[in-house]
């Protein structure tokens, strides 16, 4: 059965048009699942497999996050040349999302993936 296309101005159509612009908004997040980021992050972590941040503490720790040393924000240049760090998931969720005054930073599960929001 096709969906009614929902009018202009109604709650449906506003709702669609708000995911769009988050999308578009967020484009990049899309790259983190490409064959091509699963590799270069495998690639990233084989090279540096422990958290450079608890090494700096003494601790070893395996890391799980191929993170960007410099804050890509979009940039596709950046994001796919870097420079990297590895990084367990609890440094980059705490000391990154300080480290860029609450803009917009990604969330890694324990997996070392990146949690979707909503
Ligand atoms: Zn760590």
């Amino acid at each position: 059965m096709p969906r009614p296309t929902p009018r202009p101005g109604s709650r449906v159509q506003d709702r669609r048009e708000a995911d769009q612009r988050r999308s578009d908004r967020y484009e990049w997040r899309a790259w983190y699942k490409t064959a091509r980021w699963r590799s270069l992050r495998l690639r990233q972590l084989q090279a540096e497999p422990l958290c450079r941040f608890c090494l700096e503490h003494g601790d070893l720790t395996p890391a799980t996050v191929c993170d960007h040393v410099e804050p890509h924000r979009g940039d596709e240049g950046k994001f796919w040349v870097g420079p990297f760090q590895s990084l367990c998931p609890r440094h980059h969720n705490r000391d990154k999302q300080r480290a860029e005054h609450g803009r917009e930073v990604l969330t890694f599960g324990a997996d070392g993936w990146p949690k979707d929001r909503d």
